[in-house]
C-alpha cells in the first residue's frame, strides 16, 4: 500500500467500487481489443498513417476515457474518423461491434464460470472478496458503478459471486447514455446519504472515477491491478492513477487490509508521504 496524501480516519460512510479491473478480471485485455478495433477503423480512412503511431495515440485517449461509459470512447473514435476526412458510423454500431469482438475473446471465461471449469476467484482481483466481506461487516454501504452496460455488470457480478455485497446497488451504463454516469451516481449518493467530502470513498483502476471522486472532495483509492494473472503493480496504471489524483494506491486487495483499521480509527492519522 502506498499513501500519497494523508486522509482523515474513521469518517467513511459510503464506498463506491469500480468493476472492471478493480473487482473483475473477466474483461481483462479489453483495452487491446478496443485499440486494435479502432486502429482498423482509422487505417481504413487514413491508409498512409503509421499503424503503430495510431495505436499509441488511440491507447492514449482510450485510457483517458476509461471509467466513463464505453459510448464516450466511440464518440471519440467518430471524431478521429472525421478528423481524417472520413464519415463515421453511428457510435452505437461501433460500440456493438467492439463488444462482439470482446465477447469472442472472453466468452471462454464466462462459459467456464457457468460450467464450473473456473472458480469465481479465478477471475477476481486478488483479495477483493475478503476485503468486501470485511467492509460489509463494518456496516458501510457499498455501491458498484461501472461504465460497462448495466445488464453485463449485473450478470458478471453474479458470476463472480460479488453481487451479494451490493444489494440493489449495482449501476452500469444505459443505452440512454445521458441517464447514467459515475459522476451522476456520486452526486446521487451525496444527496441521498447526506455525505460530506471525505465521508465518501471510491476504489478504482481508471482515471475517471479517481478524478470524479477528487472533484467532490472524496477519498480516492487507486487500484493499480495487473490483469495478466501476475501479482504486483501495473506500473503504467499506477502512473495514471497518481496523475489523476489518487490519495492511496494499492496493487490489489491482498495487502490492503490495513486500510480497514484505518476506516474506523477514532483519531485522525497524519500519514505522510511514505510507503507501508
Ligand atoms: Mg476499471
Amino acid at each position: 500500500m502506498e499513501v500519497l496524501r494523508p486522509i482523515p480516519a474513521g469518517e467513511t460512510k459510503a464506498i463506491l467500487f469500480d468493476f472492471d479491473g478493480t473487482i473483475s478480471l473477466l474483461r481483462a485485455g479489453w483495452q487491446q481489443i478496443m485499440v486494435d478495433f479502432m486502429v482498423e477503423v482509422l487505417v481504413e480512412v487514413a491508409p498512409h498513417e503509421d499503424p503503430s503511431k495510431l495505436s499509441k495515440s488511440t491507447l492514449e485517449f482510450v485510457t483517458e476515457l476509461t471509467g466513463k461509459q464505453t459510448i464516450y470512447q466511440m464518440f471519440r473514435l467518430c471524431d478521429e474518423v472525421r478528423k481524417r476526412g472520413g464519415e463515421p458510423m453511428d457510435p452505437l454500431s461501433y460500440k456493438h461491434r467492439y463488444h462482439e469482438l470482446l465477447m469472442d475473446a472472453i466468452r471462454y471465461r464466462i462459459e467456464g464460470l457457468r460450467s464450473g471449469r473456473y472458480q469465481a476467484g479465478d477471475w477476481r482481483v486478488r483479495g477483493v472478496a475478503g476485503f468486501l466481506e470485511k467492509l460489509q461487516d463494518k456496516g458501510i454501504p457499498l455501491y458498484l458503478g461501472s461504465g460497462t452496460d448495466q445488464e453485463f455488470v449485473l450478470e458478471e457480478a453474479k458470476l463472480l459471486d460479488v453481487d451479494r455485497f451490493f444489494p440493489e446497488r449495482i449501476f452500469g451504463a444505459l443505452d440512454e447514455y445521458t441517464q447514467f454516469s459515475k459522476r451522476m451516481l456520486i452526486t446521487q449518493m451525496f444527496s441521498q446519504l447526506e455525505l460530506r467530502g471525505t465521508e465518501f470513498m471510491a476504489f478504482g483502476d481508471g482515471y475517471v472515477e479517481i478524478r470524479d471522486t477528487k472533484r467532490v472532495g472524496g477519498v480516492a483509492i487507486g487500484v493499480a491491478s495487473r490483469e495478466d494473472g501476475e501479482i504486483g503493480w501495473d506500473k503504467w496504471k499506477r502512473r495514471r492513477l497518481v496523475s489523476a489524483g489518487a490519495d492511496i494506491l494499492i496493487p490489489d486487495f491482498g495487502d490492503a487490509f490495513p486500510l480497514l483499521d484505518f476506516l474506523h480509527r477514532p483519531e485522525p492519522v497524519g500519514l505522510e508521504n511514505s510507503q507501508s
